[in-house]
């Protein structure tokens, strides 16, 4: 990752020093407090299952139309948004990018990577959550996705340049039941900003 050298917030040129044990690119100005702590971001994708008329399996897997990676398939998802619940980030990337409604049953499998890649955050966490179908048939714009569809997992075989991390997303959430995984806690009241995984056996009202 480039070095940051001008403050975000009031433009003076950023120096070094020591904070929190470590140095770090820091604004100078008296009447200003920015640090530097580094770039984070979050990545979340789905894996959708959904049974076909004769019970077979498949999952939703669309194929890239942009570069990096333009022509290669794996789970639906993106980034979430800062502002942005991790739930309604993956539901919305699934309904945006393959035209399917789903919803957040729980988090099968995630990746932590640190250090970045060329152009990339310096560190990121890729979270794949499993989704229940609710509704919907694959769409989408034939520019950024090229391709949407369900595949059995014979048919993914044979599908060429799958991302091996979609394929692990996919096998983890078949070696575990659903809800099995970390559940987030409904988000059925007033209380904005933030929500909770991995509180199904506990009466959650007792920490409110
Ligand atoms: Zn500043």
């Amino acid at each position: 990752m480039a070095q940051m050298n001008f403050c975000p917030s009031c433009a003076t040129p950023l120096d070094s020093r020591m904070e929190g044990g470590r140095e770090r690119r820091a604004c100078p100005a008296d009447a200003c407090n920015f640090i530097h702590f580094g770039d984070f971001s979050i990545g979340c994708a789905g894996v959708v299952l959904r049974e076909r008329a004769d019970g077979e399996l498949t999952a939703l897997l669309v194929q890239r139309g942009h570069n990096p990676f333009a022509g290669s398939w794996q789970l639906p998802g993106g980034y979430a948004e800062h502002d942005e619940l991790l739930t309604t980030a993956v539901a919305r990337e699934v309904e945006e990018e393959a035209g399917i409604i789903a919803t957040v049953r729980d988090l099968v499998a995630f990746r932590h990577s640190v250090g970045g890649t060329a152009g990339g955050p310096s560190t990121n966490v890729y979270m794949i959550f499993r989704l229940d179908y609710v509704s919907g048939e694959p769409e989408f714009d034939g520019d950024e996705i090229a391709h949407a569809d369900f595949y059995s997992f014979d048919e993914m075989t044979r599908i060429d340049k799958l991302q091996s991390l979609s394929r692990w997303g996919i096998e983890q959430a078949l070696r575990t039941d659903p809800g099995s995984g970390i559940s987030p806690e409904l988000v059925d009241r007033e209380r904005a900003g933030w929500q909770l995984f991995g509180l199904d056996d506990i009466d959650i009202a007792q920490f409110r």
